[in-house]
């Protein structure tokens, strides 16, 4: 099966070498286009565009960093919709807010083409191993058709109905997640202010009721201050604001999320978008950053 691929950040880097391992023909295209060499040492192909992509492939998927990127591959010069149409399939894998889903869906399939959202759950490391959890809507019988796509990239797919509630799913896990991680950073920081070890703090949290990978992959590095971004700080409030704006929608109130956004936005503010989503810690702890914002 020949698949083209969108975006070659953190996880569609890993998610296109993966299919790679596994045997798919890929054609791969990115913004920044030095980024494809080391997929195509490994036997990519590279498309000069988003267009030339679709126009070679009959599968493509892309996985950008937000709405305004997603958008912009699908509508600007030279993207998706200049080669979508018949027999032609876009799969959308970017944490997204549910309008923007619908508009790419609702202009490839006026124009002929599939389309089908699919964020996904799991980070760097899940992406490298096949492990993510692929949160598909839309057209179903595209779903169906690349399962043998999803079985490679993927521990689990789930097939959620119509279009937007894929990209409302991701975000309320991503909503809870970033709460969580500010509750965690919280607590490491009033450990250690009352005298406590951190450590012996994340040795209590693992063998009691709320034990969870999370917070055992992450807290040790915290510790540390180490923050080697595989979820990226700057996406965690971007998919913070896109549920905050589902809560407002549906009228949902949502104190513990619009508070951890606002760490995660003091984080950005002191240059920590570009790191690890666990470092709203130093936002929390009141240290750290730079004098980039990002
Ligand atoms: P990333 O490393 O920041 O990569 C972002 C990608 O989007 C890059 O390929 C970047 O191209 C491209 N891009 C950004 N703006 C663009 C634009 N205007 N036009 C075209 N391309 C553009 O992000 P990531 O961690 O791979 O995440 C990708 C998506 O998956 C995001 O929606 C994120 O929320 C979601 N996600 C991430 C994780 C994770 O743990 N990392 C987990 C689940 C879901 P350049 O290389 O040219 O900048």
């Amino acid at each position: 099966m020949e698949v083209g691929f969108l975006g070659l950040g953190i996880m569609g880097k890993a998610m296109a070498e993966n299919l790679l391992r596994n045997g798919f023909r890929v054609t791969v295209w990115n913004r920044t286009l030095s980024k494809c060499d080391e997929l195509l040492e490994k036997g990519a192909s590279i498309g000069e565009t988003p267009a030339s992509v679709i126009k070679k492939c009959k599968y493509t998927i892309a996985m950008l960093s937000d709405p305004s990127a997603a958008l912009s591959v699908v509508f600007d010069k030279d993207g998706v919709l200049e080669q979508i149409g018949n027999g032609k399939a876009y799969i959308d894998m970017s944490t997204v807010d549910s309008d923007t889903s619908s508009k790419i869906s609702e202009v490839v399939t006026k124009r002929g083409g599939c389309f089908l959202e699919a964020p996904v759950s799991g980070s760097k490391k899940p992406a490298e191993d096949g492990q993510l959890v692929i949160l598909a809507a839309g057209d179903k019988a595209l779903y169906e058709e690349v399962i043998p796509v999803f079985s490679v990239l993927g521990k689990k797919s789930f097939f959620l109905g119509e279009v937007g509630n894929g990209a409302k799913m991701k975000l309320v896990v991503n909503m809870i997640m970033g709460s969580m991680m500010n509750a965690l950073s919280e607590g490491l920081c009033l450990a250690d202010r009352s005298g406590l070890s951190q450590q012996t703090l994340l040795d209590v949290l693992e063998l009691g009721a709320v034990a969870n990978p999370m917070f055992k992959l992450k807290g040790p590095a915290m510790i540390k201050s180490n923050y080697p971004p595989a979820f990226p700080l700057k996406h965690q409030q971007k998919d913070m604001r896109l549920a905050l704006s589902l809560g407002d929608e549906n009228a949902v109130s949502m104190p513990v999320a619009a508070s951890a956004n606002e760490a995660f936005k003091k984080a950005r503010s002191l240059g920590l978008g570009d790191l690890d989503f666990s470092a709203v810690y130093e936002a929390v702890k009141g240290t750290g950053g730079s004098d980039h914002a990002s």
